[in-house]
């Protein structure tokens, strides 16, 4: 399903809202989180796949959430990042806000409790 036009993030896509860039590939962009959890908070998302959320994904998809979880390591590299997490929300009530499928990238701080 397509992006309302007024997502945020298709809106950075388009570059009509400014983004700390921290990683850019033909199909990938990384950004700082502007309001950051942790010390390293960057965003994850594919530039050219309509996903509003990983649970609305198909098997159409899933190289390109493969290469959303490759990027996020190698960013987690060029930050310094020895130990990280990956947060995906997937609905409302998992906390997900914006419906633009994103990853956040976590790290720079100890994350001491699992949640799951
Ligand atoms: P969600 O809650 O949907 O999983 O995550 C959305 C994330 O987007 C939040 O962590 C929020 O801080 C971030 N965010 C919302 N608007 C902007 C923005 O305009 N720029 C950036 N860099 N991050 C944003």
């Amino acid at each position: 399903m397509e992006y309302d036009k007024d997502n945020i993030f298709a809106k950075l896509l388009r570059g009509e809202i400014p983004a700390d860039k921290v990683y850019e590939d033909a199909d990938i962009l990384a950004f700082r989180d502007i309001n950051p959890q942790a010390p390293v908070h960057i965003l994850i998302i594919p530039k050219h796949a309509q996903i509003r959320c990983l649970g609305e994904c198909t098997e159409a998809e899933a190289l390109i959430l493969g290469k959303m979880n490759v990027a996020a390591a190698r960013i987690a590299e060029q930050e310094g990042l020895e130990s990280f997490r990956i947060v995906v929300n997937s609905g409302t009530k998992a906390g997900q806000t914006v419906f633009h499928i994103h990853m956040h990238l976590l790290g720079g701080r100890e994350f001491a409790e699992s949640i799951i």
